[in-house]
């Protein structure tokens, strides 16, 4: 009996796993290709002042609808681009797509809108990262103080030594530094005085359950003193109500990010937000909490 209830559990993990392996397989195959069949592409969600509700930029999320595969996020394809050496020409993709996205949001807009594109740690682990980022603004014409890089906090802790003196090259180009999901990375903090950061983004899991939890509003709060404190300022990720809006506004923050204000949007789409400030019923969301 057991011995074959053994069996047939183990044949279950064996599928399973099989699945798996075929899965990032097909991935890994797919995406090789997946550029030149302009299956990537960037989708965009706004970052909004917490005070006015005003759109002032955007963070640049990549998306793939594979031919094969359908829709596969960026949790899931992002670590295979960098383990397969495809991550630098999709970075590249990225961060052009999004300088020249952002000179057409701009059309509709009397703010001046700044772009966030992320860079992974493979990216930065590349002396072209430096060359790749000058490129992208000398031939989109972007004005680099309104292009920011996000960095995770993470990945940012475990490699400053070798990426510090690149990152250093990037700031010089004129672009600004945000140090993405702030909270989790059990970093020193020591690198933020050494180092011109210019934004913190607090975590989504500190936002999430801070109107309830008494302690993770405790840590937002201190995030964002500390954080005025040195100087910078402070995205708050994750946003998706209006009780965790009206409490990180009482904190002080300075900038949100989040469901409440957008869903990450196709380019068109968002142009549409930005000119109406109302989401096109095709999008099957529509904020009802939009303001200005
Ligand atoms: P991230 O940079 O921390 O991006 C924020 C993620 O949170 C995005 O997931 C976004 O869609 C999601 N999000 C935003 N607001 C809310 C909200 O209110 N509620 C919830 N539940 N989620 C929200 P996404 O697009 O799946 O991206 C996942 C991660 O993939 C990103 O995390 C980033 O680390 C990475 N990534 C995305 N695009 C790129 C890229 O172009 N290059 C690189 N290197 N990494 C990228
Ligand atoms: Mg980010
Ligand atoms: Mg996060
Ligand atoms: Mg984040």
């Amino acid at each position: 009996e057991s011995k074959r209830e053994g069996r047939n559990r183990y044949s279950f993990f064996d599928h399973e796993l099989d699945r798996r392996l075929k899965r990032k397989h097909t991935i890994e195959t797919e995406l090789r290709q997946a550029l030149e069949r302009n299956e990537i592409y960037m989708a965009y969600q706004s970052k909004n002042d917490i005070a006015s509700g005003k759109i002032i930029g955007f963070e640049a999320l990549m998306r793939w609808n594979s031919g094969v595969l359908g829709p596969v996020g960026p949790f899931e394809f992002i670590e295979v681009a960098e383990d397969i050496g495809v991550i630098n020409e999709l970075g590249e993709f990225a961060l052009r797509q999004a300088c020249i996205d952002l000179q057409e949001f701009q059309k509709f807009s009397d703010t001046t809108l700044k772009m966030a594109v992320n860079l992974s740690i493979r990216q930065l682990n590349d002396d072209s990262i430096v060359d790749m980022v000058a490129k992208g603004i000398e031939e989109t014409g972007i004005d680099p103080s309104r292009l920011e890089l996000e960095i995770t906090e993470s990945l940012l802790a475990e490699n400053i030594d070798q990426i510090l003196p690149r990152l250093e090259r990037l700031l010089e180009l004129g672009t600004a530094l945000t140090i993405d999901d702030f909270g989790t990375g059990y970093s020193s903090l020591s690198y933020l005085t050494t180092f011109p950061v210019s934004t913190l983004k607090v975590d989504r899991a500190f936002v999430k359950d801070m109107v309830s939890n008494e302690g993770d509003a405790t840590l937002t709060h201190t995030i964002i003193t500390m954080a005025h404190a040195l100087g910078m300022k402070v995205v708050a990720e994750g946003i998706e109500d209006e009780d965790q809006l009206a409490m990180l506004r009482e904190q002080n923050c300075d900038i949100g990010q989040g469901y409440l204000f957008s869903k990450p949007l196709t380019q068109k789409e968002m142009e549409i937000l930005i000119e109406t400030h109302e989401l096109p019923e095709t999008t099957g969301f529509k904020s009802k909490h939009f303001r200005i």
